[in-house]
């Protein structure tokens, strides 16, 4: 659009040019036009010294040293012209005849512009339709072009080892590569294969992307980047070529690192498509496989792949001598958080009792990419109550943010809702507080954040990667306590808890269906979770089980919720006078924080 206004412009601006000097030709310098008849009546008054005729001008000298200027048909002679007006001979004697050959630029131009003019400007359009067609042009022959970002090695964005926390044995992995980039020699002479491609595997924000700049930063090599997405586009084709041009430009500036971000988008099992989508694709990671297999051994060109859906990757991309090599970045632990923490305070102003290790406790599940935005959000908090430092409260503050949304203390809630609301996030928290394997509460609250109306924060004492029945049957009771306090307190149940319930269902169903944790129905899975993309909606589950079974399952996940139920029941029975206690504190100032609930309770 800006080209078109612009060409646009362009041409206007010939245009005007064009019709100055055109019309600065018409008016030589202000000479009176007159008709024929003037000059006639001119000559026969003997006004006049000399005519001088140009083509089919004629100029007219008086006397009195005026000029004027008279147009005549053109082929006409003056001869003929006089004689068809009749002028008396004998005053033509007086006066100078000059005719003079039309030459000239001028003249020509004169003659000439009337006719070239439309020509030259049809041409100027088909030049400007012709260039333009020719841009659109080139930008669909650049369709085929990888577009893969180069990022230079001068960089002051260089990224290291150092800028990467934690992930200890992810980086030890990586660090073998970054020696293949940079001496290469060493392991060729020992006739070792060099890998060719890495796979990074990993939740979202856990810092792959982070790691494989870390590792061209630190081999000092050029790094390409491009994400999976990228490849497919509208055409079909372009993937396929896009991945072509990638390689040959990476293997020009070998040694370097070519960055594949996202690799699941194209790198998903073949042949399981249903719609049109998957032809480009499986062209595109056909491609990649060609091209992976098409190096030379002297070739120091690596390959970095990163993903969180390794297991819809087709496995012909994890066979030797492509994607041999698969590093897991885990969610960082205790320590590891910590740490992250460490790297991105670095340019923030925290307040000295600020104390990170806290922090870190208290974010049990978050990523990299989740502490470096509860971070920023706390700094973003700081400036806005126009304080220098970073507090602790700050810190907390964006940590509830960060995993239950932002506070809505503006909704507007009337009495009876603010008490339904008190006594269903109590029952949660008294539940919690009561049953083992539950995670300790950390804050109760009714004001309201992201799509919650209240909510009751429980922290785990440790981070933990396994789980076993009781927790979970725990979990189900805790989640179910909201629905129960409502129906005990109020006779009826609210949408309130609809979120909880739905949540419970999920967790006894994997109960049963994904841990084999049922007894009933013994040690195995139910239901095959296969990617599958039909209609934009992703299928998953095919089942392998029976009608039979089906029904069995139900009526063990009622069984496994009936449960919990019974024994959330009996707390809240038992605590019915805590539970008072715990709404009315709550009604009053709204939050509670671990101390002050673990006190009311005591
Ligand atoms: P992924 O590619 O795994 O989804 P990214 O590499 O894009 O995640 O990480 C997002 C952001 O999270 C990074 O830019 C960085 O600020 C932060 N981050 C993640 N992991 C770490 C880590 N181990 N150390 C420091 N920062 C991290
Ligand atoms: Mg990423
Ligand atoms: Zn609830």
């Amino acid at each position: 659009m800006k080209k078109l206004i612009r060409n646009f412009l362009v041409f206007f601006l010939v245009f005007i040019a064009i019709a100055a000097l055109f019309s600065s030709f018409s008016q030589a310098d202000e000479v009176k036009t007159v008709g024929i008849e003037t000059m006639v009546q001119e000559l026969n008054d003997s006004q006049i010294k000399s005519l001088v005729v140009t083509g089919n001008e004629i100029q007219v000298e008086l006397n009195d040293g005026s000029k004027q200027l008279v147009q005549k048909e053109s082929g006409e002679s003056l001869s003929a012209l006089l004689n068809n007006f009749s002028v008396d001979p004998e005053k033509l004697k007086t006066v100078t005849v000059n005719v003079k050959e039309p030459s000239g630029w001028n003249y020509w131009l004169g003659v000439i512009l009337p006719f070239a003019l439309p020509l030259i400007l049809v041409g100027f359009f088909l030049f400007f339709m012709m260039r333009g067609a020719k841009g659109m042009n080139s930008s669909a022959m650049s369709f085929g072009q990888s577009n893969a970002k180069d990022f230079n090695l001068d960089n002051k964005e260089r990224v290291t080892f150092k800028d990467v926390a934690g992930a200890k044995e992810a980086k030890e992995e990586l660090g073998e590569v970054v020696e293949f980039l940079r001496y290469p020699k060493k392991f060729q002479d020992l006739g070792a294969r060099i890998p060719r491609g890495v796979l990074l595997l990993g939740a979202p924000g856990t810092g792959k992307t982070l790691l494989a700049r870390a590792v061209a930063g630190e081999a000092k090599v050029p790094f390409f980047h491009m994400s999976g997405s990228e490849f497919v586009e509208m055409f079909v084709g372009v993937g396929a070529s896009r991945v072509r041009s990638l390689f040959q430009k990476a293997k020009k500036q070998a040694p370097c690192l070519i960055f594949i971000d996202e690799i699941d988008a194209v790198g998903r099992r073949r042949g399981s498509g249903m719609g049109g989508s998957h032809d480009e694709r499986e062209q595109t990671l056909n491609q990649i496989l060609v091209e992976m297999d098409g190096f030379e051994i002297t070739q120091n060109v690596i390959i970095i792949a990163a993903t969180n859906r390794p297991d819809v990757l087709d496995p012909a991309l994890l066979r030797p001598g492509r994607f041999d090599r698969q590093v897991v970045i885990d969610r960082p632990d205790l320590k590891d958080r910590e740490e992250i923490l460490k790297v991105h305070v670095k340019k923030k102003p925290l307040d000295k009792e600020v104390d990170l290790k806290r922090i870190a406790e208290r974010t049990p599940g978050f990523s990299g990419a989740d502490l470096a935005n509860l971070l920023n959000e706390a700094a973003i908090l700081t400036a806005r109550e126009d304080k220098k430092s970073i507090g602790m409260a700050e810190l907390f503050s964006a940590i509830e943010k960060v995993m239950i949304g932002p506070e809505r203390k503006s909704r507007i809630i009337n009495d009876k809702e603010k008490k339904i609301t008190a006594y269903h996030e109590a029952g949660h928290a008294l539940v919690a507080y009561f049953l083992p394997n539950s995670d300790p509460v950390q804050k109760v609250s009714i004001i309201a954040r992201g799509q919650a109306g209240g909510y009751t924060l429980k922290v785990p004492t440790e981070d933990r990667y396994f789980h076993s029945k009781s927790d979970f049957l725990d979990e189900i009771a805790v989640l179910l306590a909201g629905h129960l306090v409502e129906k005990e307190i109020f006779g009826e149940v609210t949408t309130g808890a609809t979120s909880d319930l739905r949540r419970a269902t999920a967790v006894a169903r994997s109960l049963v269906t994904d841990y084999g944790m049922s007894d009933t129905l013994g040690p195995r899975t139910f239901g095959q979770k296969e990617e599958m993309i039909f209609l934009g909606r992703e299928i998953h589950e095919q089942r392998d089980y029976s009608e039979k079974m089906a029904e069995q399952i139900d009526a063990e996940i009622a069984a496994f919720i009936a449960e919990a139920k019974v024994t959330a029941d009996r707390i809240l029975k038992e605590n019915r006078q805590k539970l008072d206690i715990v709404a009315e504190a709550l009604l009053k100032q709204e939050t509670l924080e671990k101390e002050e609930f673990e006190a009311l309770l005591a």
